[in-house]
Parts: structure tokens; sequence; C-alpha cells
């Protein structure tokens, strides 16, 4: 048994409940110690029965006098009840359909529990309370701060707690990629420690001590992954690519809108740049909507025309298949040859094109422009004269991808492509200079001209009928409609389910005359594309979807979003569904509905209606989260971040300088062989997709 050890292996664990697991990404024992827990319910108050108070949330300890399970009258149901003594009192314990516990908890067996007080015709009851046996050892399940992990429907927190606690044992095979001797300067625990308590927690200065450190790994593990990429880049030369200034000028005055300021002073910064014998690393940044596309595309252009390979590489088949269309219809007077090719699609010139042809084609040079997905660096796929590379939402990719692509790039040895990132992660030029101190930035600080503020509503069900003769309305009009649905745990099966509920009512119930569809990620692809374009044709009035439709996806048309369940999704998700629309002159409303009686939730939403930059929002998100939930599902942050956040300024100060006296001391990680090892890990995974 090793950290690599499918967990299968672990005790009491069969092939059915570890699929289950790795579906949540848990493979390894080594993924299940790094799965951590998203929040934690505090039960480190014990009390005697005697004392307890309606409303309060809290652990208790007894001996079962009672247990049997009954019927409930007028639902199906099966409720357990128990009665729970500790000598001072008694409690009255009910849980519903479980009728397992029965065989779990006897009469006479010593139990604690943890859950809500409540009122049950004037004496006190505790419905559905965690529970678990007290034996010798500890009790994780119910007392102190109990982990509260991400799970789907088929897996219990008591299930993924009990097999954490057992792999805890191989934490002494997990090696330190931080020297001791700078832990202890630094006062970081060790990776170990960080591990155990960030799982089992005795105390919320433990859950500190914990995301401190590993918020630290995965910061200074970027650093060092840029910085290495940064030296690596330094000593290399690139193509440089020629300004066309005439044909660019053509080209712009047959755009149907007029650049802004900001998108002109980028380009110009960026063709200069590539017009340098030495590789460009930049990033280029711009919140929802403010047109860095056509920037990109700008560039793409230039370097067709100066006979050179470009390629487009984008985190999601549709956003990919979108760039894909615009930039056959940019450039249909020109003869380019533009390839498309995701995990399941290639097409070449807009055309369905074998992708072993395709292939050979941009090896053999006669494809000028490849867009696609990660597919884009697959093994397959071998460049010839790759001279600049655009990532776009290049917050879902890390620092690997760009070094992959690097080395297929096709060029002589000691070349490389010009990078341009792009990114809709507003975040400040300082900041963003400390996480990529190896890259330049480029800022679009302002919108097109043309539009105006998307008005934003929280709503609630009262509403409802308003809202429908709302959207119908505009509807008429000739607007279009994004409906988004609830995200639900992890669970894909759910999510679709609730996705064709929302669907099926707007169809047959509240809107039977417009023309409703749906979208989702189980579809096939050729179905999303189809939906997709019948939208942006306008032949749907309303779309319903997933969050699939979070990233990049535009239709100016479309002027009106619902977002269902808004309090289920973060702030600046939220911001970034809202970017799909108002990108065009009509005026766009955003409607977002919570069912939610949270005043804390309902405030967090609130801050959608004033505030409308991504950082912002951003901020506000995290700070009001809840005290120990320190990261969730809906912060889509860098792939790397999982604890950390780009707002834990002085720690990402704080791993640049550590990665760099690293890198001076020992510029090829010889010193460091643990590090250097994860570093090889990290680049075998990414040459294995
Ligand atoms: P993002 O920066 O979020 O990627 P896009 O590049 O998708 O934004 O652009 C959003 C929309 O704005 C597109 O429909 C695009 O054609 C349009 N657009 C881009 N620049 C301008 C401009 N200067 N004036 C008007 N519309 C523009
Ligand atoms: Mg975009």
């Amino acid at each position: 048994m090793d950290l690599n050890t499918n967990i299968q292996f672990l005790n009491k664990i069969g092939e059915a409940t570890a699929k289950r697991f790795s579906r949540l990404g848990v493979k390894t024992i080594k993924d299940l110690l790094y799965f951590f827990p998203f929040r934690y319910e505090d039960y480190s108050q014990s009390k005697k029965i005697v004392d307890l108070e309606i409303g309060e949330k809290i652990n208790i300890s007894g001996t079962i006098e009672m247990i049997q399970n009954k019927k409930s009258s007028r639902k199906k149901m099966t409720i357990t009840e128990a009665l729970v003594s500790d000598g001072t009192d008694s409690i009255k314990i009910i849980w519903f359909n479980q009728a397992f516990i029965l065989k779990n908890l006897k009469i006479g067996d010593r139990v604690s529990l943890s859950g809500k007080i409540e009122n049950d015709f004037g004496s006190l009851i505790m419905k559905s309370p965690n529970y678990e046996k007290i034996f010798q050892e500890n009790n994780i399940h119910t007392q102190g701060l109990i982990p509260i992990y991400h799970s789907t429907a088929n897996i219990s927190q008591k299930q993924i707690r009990f097999l954490i606690k057992n792999s805890l044992k191989y934490l002494n095979l997990l090696e330190d990629i931080i020297p001791s001797e700078i832990l202890t300067k630094l006062k970081l625990e060790k990776i170990n420690q960080a591990i155990e308590k960030i799982h089992f927690p005795r105390n919320i200065k433990d859950i500190d001590l914990a995301q401190k450190r590993l918020a630290f790994d995965e910061l200074f593990l970027i650093q060092i992954k840029s910085l290495l990429l940064k030296k690596s880049l330094s000593n290399k030369k690139a193509q440089n690519i020629s300004f066309f200034e005439e044909e660019t000028k053509t080209f712009v005055n047959k755009l149907d809108f007029e650049l802004t300021n900001s998108q002109r002073k980028v380009s110009w910064e960026i063709i200069k740049d590539i017009a340098k014998k030495t590789p460009m690393s930049r990033l280029l940044e711009g919140d929802v909507g403010s047109g860095k596309t056509i920037v990109a595309s700008l560039i793409l252009f230039n370097v067709f025309l100066d006979k050179k390979q470009s390629a487009f590489m984008v985190p999601t088949e549709i956003l990919a298949e979108q760039h894909n269309e615009t930039l056959v219809k940019l450039f249909e007077n020109y003869k380019i040859n533009i390839a498309l090719i995701t995990g399941t699609k290639s097409l070449l010139n807009n055309k369905k094109t074998d992708k072993k042809k395709i292939s050979s084609m941009i090896k053999n040079g006669k494809v000028d422009l490849i867009v696609g997905t990660h597919a884009l660096i697959q093994k397959n796929i071998q460049y010839k004269n790759l001279s600049f590379v655009v990532i776009d939402e290049q917050h879902r990719f890390g620092v690997e991808q760009r070094k992959t692509l690097l080395e297929k790039s096709g060029l002589k040895k000691d070349f490389s492509p010009h990078f341009l990132s792009m990114t809709a992660t507003p975040i400040p030029r300082s900041l963003a200079l400390s996480i990529y101190g190896n890259l330049d930035i480029s800022i679009i600080n302002e919108m097109p001209k043309n539009r105006m503020k998307i008005i934003t509503k929280v709503i609630n069900n009262n509403k409802e009928d308003k809202l429908y003769k709302f959207m119908e309305k505009e509807i008429l009009k000739g607007r279009q409609v994004f409906v988004v649905c609830p995200l639900i745990d992890f669970s894909e099966k759910l999510e679709v389910k609730s996705v064709e509920e929302v669907f099926e009512n707007l169809s047959n119930n509240v809107f039977p005359k417009l023309k409703v569809e749906i979208l989702h990620g189980k579809l096939k692809n050729t179905e999303k594309e189809s939906t997709m374009n019948r939208f942006k044709n306008k032949e749907i009035d309303i779309l319903v979807s997933t969050s699939v439709i979070e990233v990049g996806i535009d239709i100016p048309n479309a002027s009106i979003m619902l977002i269902e369940g808004a309090d289920r999704f973060g702030l600046s998700q939220l911001h970034q569904f809202r970017g799909r629309i108002g990108r065009s002159s009509y005026q766009s409303y955003c409607f977002l509905r919570t069912e939610s009686k949270s005043e804390q939730s309902r405030e967090r939403l609130h801050a959608l209606e004033k505030h409308n930059n991504g950082f912002e929002l951003s901020k506000i998100d995290l700070k009001m989260r809840g005290p120990g939930e320190f990261y969730g599902l809906n912060q889509k942050g860098f792939p790397e971040l999982k604890v950390a956040t780009l707002f834990d300024y002085e720690l990402i100060k704080l791993s640049r300088k550590i990665a760099e006296e690293i890198i001076s001391y020992s510029p090829d990680l010889k010193k460091y062989p643990i590090l250097a090892k994860r570093l090889s890990n990290f680049e075998e995974n990414i040459h294995l997709e």
C-alpha cells in the first residue's frame, strides 16, 4: 500500500463505492487525503440534557432507553423513534426514512448525538441528528468540529469521514515539498500535520494553521512553475511577426462596430510585443463582455498574413465552436485555413473533416489557425511553425498547458511561440503581477460604448406572474431569454433533472406558444451545437440550461436572464452568467430568483444589484462566506487553487519570495528532490491527458 494505491484496497470499501468516489475525483489514497472539507459544523459544545435550550445546535451523549421504527400515518415514511437519557433528563430523537438505524443502535448503547434542539409540543426533540456509538476512540461524526464534504447522493458524510480517518495512517508516506528549515522559519505546519488538521481540527486555530499551509503549497507551486517557465523562455527566441497596417485598417473598418480606445491600446501593445524576436508572455485582462475576442482576432489576422501558424485554446467545446464560427466568418474573404479540434469534433473551414487528415495538415503547416479545447495538446497533434498562441479564459488552465504547447510547436529547438492569455478575472495589476510575475499585462478597462447597465433584481416566487409577463413582453419585442438552473451538489444527474423540470414547466404551462429549449451537459454534442446555433439564429425564444453557458457564450440578442436557485452560486459565477447578457444596445435584465430565507444569503445576492465589477464581487463573496467555510463548488478560481484565494495577498508575496529563493539557490532543483519529483509528476499527468 502506498499513496497511489486505489482506495478500493482500503479496508471495508468495495469496487462499487470506489467507483462512486472516483466521480468526486477521488481515486487514490492521496486523492482522499487531499479531498478537503468545505466547511465544518461546530459541535464542540456539549451539554447535559437538562440544560438544553430550544434552537441551539449542540452535542449530547447518553444511553438509548428505547428505540423503534414506526410508519407515519399520512406519508409513507418510516420514522425511527428513540429516547436517550443521560441521567439528568431524557430527550426524544427521530430520524426519517432511515430504518436501518435500528440495526446499528440498540437499547443500552451509549451514543453521541449532534443536531438542533427543537420544540415538540412543549417538550424537546432532536430531528435527524448525526449519531455515533461511543467507543474508546475519538468520535469523529458528532463531537468537536465536524468536517462537511462535497458529496453526491450516494456517498454519505459518514462514509467519507470514516475512509479519511482510515487513510490518515498513510500520511507519514507523504513527503513534504518544503524543507523543514523553511517551514520552521515561516511558522508553517508540516504537510502531514496540516492535512490531519484540515480534516479533524481540534479547534478553529487548527483550521487556520492547516489552511495556511495548504494555501501556501498551492501558491508556491504556481510560483515555482511560472518561474521555471520564465527561465526556460528567457533564453528562447521567437519569430517576429510583422504588422500589416493597411490590411489591419481595412479589416477593422469592416467590423460592424468601432473598437474602444482600450481595445486599440491593448492591440497595439500586443502588436509591438510580437514584433520582437523574444517570445511574448502577456495576460490580457478584461471583464466579461469587454471584447477580448476581437483583439485576439486582430492579432491572429496579422500572424496569418505573416504566413505563420497560430492556435486558440479555450476551456469548453461550446466556446471552441463559437470562436471557430466567429473566426471563420471574420476571415471569410481571406484564404485562411481554420481548423476546429475538440474531444469529439474536427472541422476544417467549418466542414466536417477526418481528424487524422486535419492533424497531418497541421503538421505539414497547411492549417493556419487551429481553434480547440484541451484536444489541442493531445499526443497526436503536432504543429509546424506555431508562432502565436491564445489561451482564452486562462484561469481555467495551468502553467503546464503552455509548456506542452511550446514543446509541440514544431519550432526550432531554442524557439518559442508568443503567448497571449486572456482572462475575465479582473484582478488589479499589482496583484496579477505577483501571481503571474512572468507575464506582462494588458488591461481593457472600458466597455463598448453601446452598452447599458444591466438591471439586476433579486426576486422570489411572489413576483412570478409579473416576471413571466415581463419576459413575454420582451420576447414579443424580439429579445431572447436565458434561464439558468441551480447547481445541485456534484451530481450531474440531479442537475439535469432540475433543468428538465424547469423546462417542462416553462414550455408546457407558462409559455406554451413560445419556443422553449433545453441545454445541458448530458446532451450529445451535435444536439448541443444545433441548439446553440438555433438560439443564435433566433429560432429559440427561451433557452433553459445548466451552468454550461457560464463562460464566453456570445448571443447579443439575448437580453434577459433568469437564474433559478441563485443562492446556490457564488457571486463571481453569477457575474459570469450575467455577462452573457448586456452584450448589445438593448436594455438587459437579470433576475436572481431565490427562496432562501437566510438574511445573509439574500444580502449576498443584493450585492449583484449594486456592483458591476467582477473583482469587487468576488471580494464581497469571500467576505460574506461563513466562518470555517473556505472553498466552495462555486468558487471557479484557478485550476490549482482549492484552498488559497486571490486575496491571500501576503501569502502570495511570501510564496513568490520563497520560490525565488529556492530557484536561485538550486536552479535545477537538485537540492530539492521531493519538490522536483512533484513537479515532474505534474508534467507526466499533463502528457497523459
Ligand atoms: P469577452 O471579453 O467577454 O470575451 P467578447 O469578445 O465575447 O467579450 O465580446 C462581447 C460582444 O461584444 C461580442 O458580441 C462582440 O462582437 C462585441 N464587441 C466587441 N467589441 C465591441 C465594440 N468595440 N463595440 C461594440 N461591440 C463590441
Ligand atoms: Mg470571451
